[in-house]
């Protein structure tokens, strides 16, 4: 285990303006932020950045999705942060999302699901690379 994951605030959250929100409940449950910005991905980015679902049947509607609009992307620190953020934001579904995660507050359906939470060490440390030079961190 190590410390560090990877989150964006995805197109529907940043849209329906709930970035502030969301920001804040990050921070109340104990996350750092080491980067942090606001950007928008081309379709082509948000294709290499979901690479690994490419032969899911919903690729097309998530790199459409994905693309469609400004997101929030930043790497978090705390101790257990991949584990301990996939808790904070609930499962994929809102409609399996326990009461109070981010997901079941303010996700709108599977794909729309208002935040992405980094799986695994490895993934985190490939997501925040993807995004993030070494200046742009602290
Ligand atoms: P996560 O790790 O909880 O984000 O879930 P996955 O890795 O399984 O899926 C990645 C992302 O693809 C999800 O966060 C959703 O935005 C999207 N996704 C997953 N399943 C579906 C689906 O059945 N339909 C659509 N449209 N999008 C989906």
């Amino acid at each position: 285990m190590t410390n560090r994951t990877f989150t964006m605030i995805k197109p529907d959250a940043f849209g329906n303006g709930h970035t502030g929100a969301i920001l804040q409940k990050i921070e109340a449950a104990g996350f750092k932020f080491i980067a942090l910005k606001l950007t928008k991905l081309s379709a082509e980015k948000a294709g290499e950045f979901y690479a690994v679902h490419a032969a899911r049947p919903f690729y097309g509607e998530l790199v459409e999705f994905m693309s469609s609009g400004p997101i929030v992307a930043a790497i978090l620190e705390k101790d257990n942060a991949v584990e301990e953020f996939r808790k904070l934001i609930g499962a994929t579904n809102p409609a399996n999302a326990d009461e109070g995660t981010i997901r079941k507050i303010f996700a709108e359906s599977i794909g729309r699901n208002a935040v992405h939470g980094s799986d695994s060490d490895e993934n985190a440390a490939i997501e925040g690379n993807f995004f993030f030079s070494g200046f742009e961190r602290i």
